[in-house]
């Protein structure tokens, strides 16, 4: 293959492995640094497990900031906001603000749907080629709206009727008939039967086998770090020793930031909190399509035969133990929302960090280093932008002059 590069990427969640999987099919030697002994060990863990290509409208938009202040004085919010002597906390929301308005949502949303839509052909074609099992199903997706003019907003922004359906609240108990006891309290529904549902964990799982069947593959445990190299290029250490590759790119989730900071690059990057509940209330609790209930935003997925839920965005709690009183709201909402679903008290907790930019859109491409590229920022929908962002890197990968890299 011309233009065959050694490429060094770093972070094994479900964003490096995708980027991984898409570098090394076309052609390239490919080593993956991670610092767990197996993959998607952080925020790609225990996510919401929604493949929402049509749901990828940024949280930035306007009005949001206003609804984000009723939330915060609401018990069981859905944001939980807790200010910090950190300026760059406070740059980041003053950026997320900034980009809280109609024209930058709506431009943003369709960077975001181009990125989701592409991913999920790309998606198709790895299935095809054999891509183990990681409990993918395509049953579509159904929001729920319990404000009569929120729904009424989402109905008229039906872009594409032939795949968004509005639905009326019995149409919805139809749909999924394990929230059917929410007609009462729903003013409708937005369907999108196309969307898909899957573990993360086990996608990446599944990713790391088909590449370690790749001869141009290479898992490399242990810590990466960055420092400035020769002329102007970036070094990668690994365990603080040097490790040769032609290009590096940074995937590591919320510790990008970190990790690019020696180089002078400054990431806008905020780990917004989020939890998930698992567990195996039964057949007629685990919906078979994925749920959103939009106004308390809370998710729904079935994945085999247990039930993910998954919500809350944690502003300024940036690490990863679960808040035991976040906890029990999410608890009191799912037992409010889908009865007996925890009854059997075994659900497994897990809190993660989203590693997001303030206007939703991921950052993908080259940086003033010859050498480093990025694909990081994926916030709240890493899982449905994953594998059109490493198409993407992997394009951007072909672009690049040889000479000009070394
Ligand atoms: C509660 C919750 C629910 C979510 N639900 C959904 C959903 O339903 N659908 C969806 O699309 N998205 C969802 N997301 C978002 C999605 O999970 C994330 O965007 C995605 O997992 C980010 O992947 P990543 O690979 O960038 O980061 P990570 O998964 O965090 O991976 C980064 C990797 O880099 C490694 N690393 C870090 N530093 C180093 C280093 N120095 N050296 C070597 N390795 C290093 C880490 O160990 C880690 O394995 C959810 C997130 C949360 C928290």
């Amino acid at each position: 293959m011309a233009g065959r590069r050694t490429i060094t990427i770093i972070g094994g969640g479900v964003i490096g492995l995708t980027t991984a999987y898409a570098l090394v099919r076309e052609g390239h030697d490919v080593s993956l640094i991670e610092r767990h002994d197996c993959v998607g060990q952080d925020a790609s863990f225990a996510n919401g497990g929604q493949l929402s290509y049509r749901y990828v409208s940024p949280l930035a938009d306007a009005g949001i900031a206003r609804d984000a202040l009723g939330w915060l004085f609401r018990p069981k919010s859905p944001i939980a906001l807790r200010v910090k002597a950190d300026p760059h906390q406070w740059r980041w929301l003053l950026a997320f603000l900034f980009a809280c308005n109609r024209r930058t949502n709506r431009r943003n949303a369709s960077i975001l749907l181009d990125l989701a839509l592409s991913g999920q052909v790309e998606l198709q074609k790895y299935r095809d080629d054999g891509l183990g099992n990681f409990l993918w199903r395509r049953p579509g997706k159904l929001v729920l709206y319990r404000n009569a003019a929120t729904f009424r907003k989402a109905a008229r922004s039906v872009s594409d009727p032939e795949r968004q359906r509005a639905l009326s609240p019995s149409e919805c108990a139809e749909v999924e008939p394990a929230f059917a006891r929410l007609r009462e309290q729903i003013s409708g529904g937005i369907f999108s039967p196309e969307d898909e549902v899957g573990d993360c964990f086990l996608f990446c799982t599944a990713l790391r086998e088909a590449l370690a069947a790749e001869p141009g593959f290479r898992f490399v445990q242990g810590d990466a770090t960055l420092a400035n190299g020769p002329g102007n290029r970036c070094a990668v250490r690994l365990d603080g020793r040097p490790f040769e590759t032609d290009l590096v790119v940074l995937a590591a989730g919320i510790a990008s930031r970190k990790l690019a900071q020696p180089l002078g690059i400054n990431l806008p990057l905020y780990g917004l909190k989020g939890y998930s509940l698992t567990t195996q209330p039964g057949p007629a609790l685990v919906p078979s399509v994925s749920v959103t209930d939009y106004d308390n935003r809370v998710v729904y997925a079935g994945l085999g035969d247990r039930l993910r839920v998954a919500a809350m965005v944690d502003i300024g709690s940036e690490n990863t133990a679960p808040d035991p009183k976040r906890l029990g709201e999410l608890r009191a909402l799912v037992a409010e929302t889908l009865p007996g679903a925890l009854d059997q008290g075994d659900d497994k907790p897990w809190a993660g960090l989203r590693p997001a930019t303030p206007t939703g859109v991921p950052i993908i491409g080259r940086t003033r280093y010859d050498n480093l590229l990025l694909n990081v920022g994926h916030g709240a929908l890493g899982f449905t932008l994953s594998v059109g962002s490493g198409l993407r890197l992997k394009e951007i990968v072909a672009g690049i002059d040889t000479r000009a890299v070394g």
